[in-house]
């Protein structure tokens, strides 16, 4: 399987471009980029460009170079250039749509594409739609050049053009003495459906995470992570999880074993669980302590389908900072921020600029620890659709609790 990379830019035409000068702008991109294997989705409103390409990496960075240099429009904006597992246009390559058609409508519109079951298997590729959607809204418009430039160019703005077999492990919770886990629903309350179960370190009483950690050594600590970290999905598949599973990382357990990840990638395909599935978390401050690393391994593993979410985020020194390096699909916010936010105004306003990034880059939020009707009334209200916390439910012993309660 060849590796697939995906670019999102934004750019500012030149002058309005009417639907035929469009069209036919494309219509010469189009068989170049059928040739090549590059697929995506081109819009334009009101004088902004905005474009998705996926491909070969040497093919669709070499094409974004040549439309980085088109003199039809500037102000070219890079918003994502990242790995993906799989095309998001990969059979639909309808190629360029005016924002104000139909066609886009119908595309971005209340449809399957973010219908429940598309979008559950298509989380990392979700993101393009998300863009588009938010461009659709107005985000992401450059102003139009006032100095227009009708010059003959040459033609390059590109165009866009498993199943799960029942878990295969013994019978009988696997063996281990010393710990096991606890599992806590995420609520989508959109669709009243559980996103993900997060898995929790317990010991064999309940007793918390910290208290099974404080008894690991130092230097054992990331074999101990990495071992139970296999517990943890071995036991989800067998409780039979068909959401998704968010797992803890120790700090520093990514940079510091090469098979940190690969592990994950195998146990989970052992028992039958695929890796979309997958969501690792990894808290705010571990990113920014090797930054390029984390860059770099994380990027390796999102070609292989599994999903980032960085953990207790703001409650770091990094914040938005991080997302100008960093693009996870997931942020969790941290608990501190989400107590009391219902009358606590700087945490609102905080949050507030959060969510408003997160919908620009295409970051889906879970609103972690909410405990009051109140915190969930105000996160709601602003557009919160991922929800962990006791108001909900509570982390279930060895088990992966099916209903949850649902505040008033
Ligand atoms: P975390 O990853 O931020 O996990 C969320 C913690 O918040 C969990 O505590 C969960 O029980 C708790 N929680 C959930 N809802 C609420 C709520 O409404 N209110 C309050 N006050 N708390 C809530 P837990 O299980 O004690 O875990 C604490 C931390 O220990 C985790 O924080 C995580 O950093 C770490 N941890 C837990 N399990 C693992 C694991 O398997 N591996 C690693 N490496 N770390 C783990
Ligand atoms: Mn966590
Ligand atoms: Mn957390």
């Amino acid at each position: 399987m060849s590796q697939l990379i995906q670019i999102i830019y934004c750019s500012a035409a030149k002058h309005l471009f009417s639907k035929s000068e469009l069209v036919h702008l494309l219509a010469k991109s189009r068989s170049n980029n059928l040739k090549n294997s590059v697929t995506g989705m081109l819009l334009y409103a009101e004088g902004s460009f905005f474009q998705v390409l996926e491909g070969e990496p040497e093919v669709v960075e070499r094409l974004f170079e040549t439309i980085r240099h088109d003199r039809r429009h500037r102000d070219v904006t890079l918003i994502i250039h990242e790995p993906i597992a799989e095309r998001t246009f990969g059979d639909w390559t309808m190629g360029y749509a005016d924002i104000t058609s139909k066609e886009v409508d119908e595309l971005l519109g209340a449809n399957d594409f973010f219908g429940t079951e598309e979008s559950f298997t298509r989380l990392g590729q979700d993101r393009a739609m998300k863009l588009l959607e938010a461009f659709r809204h107005g985000r992401w418009r450059v102003r139009l050049s006032d100095n227009a430039e009708l010059s003959d160019i040459q033609d390059s703005t590109g165009a866009p053009d498993s199943s799960v077999p029942s878990a295969g492990t013994p019978s009988g919770l696997p063996p281990h003495p010393d710990y096991t886990f606890a599992f806590q629903p995420i609520v989508n309350v959109k669709n009243g459906t559980i996103f993900s179960y997060e898995a929790l370190l317990r010991g064999l009483d309940n007793e918390s995470a910290e208290s099974i950690l404080q008894h690991v050594e130092e230097k054992e600590m990331h074999r101990f992570d990495e071992k139970s970290r296999i517990l943890a999905i071995e036991m989800a598949a067998k409780l039979g999880l068909s959401a998704r599973l968010n797992l803890n990382f120790l700090p520093r357990s990514v940079d510091s074993s090469p098979t940190a990840i690969s592990s994950i990638l195998q146990t989970a395909k052992r028992c039958g669980l695929r890796e979309d599935q997958i969501v690792l978390e990894i808290l705010e401050r571990e990113i920014i302590d090797d930054f390029d690393y984390f860059n770099a391994v994380l990027d390796d593993y999102r070609g292989s389908g599994m999903h980032f979410a960085i953990d207790d985020f703001g409650s770091g020194y990094a914040g938005l900072n991080l997302l100008a390096e960093f693009q996870p699909d997931l942020i969790k916010l941290d608990m501190e921020l989400v107590r009391g936010i219902d009358y606590r105004g700087p945490r609102q306003a905080i949050v507030r600029g959060i969510i408003r990034t997160c919908e620009d880059l295409g970051i889906d939020i879970i609103a972690e620890g909410v405990e009051t009707p109140e915190e969930y009334r105000w996160l709601h209200n602003e557009g919160i659709e991922l929800y962990q916390g006791r108001l909900f439910a509570g982390p279930a012993f060895e088990a992966l609790p099916v209903t949850y309660r649902m505040p008033g």
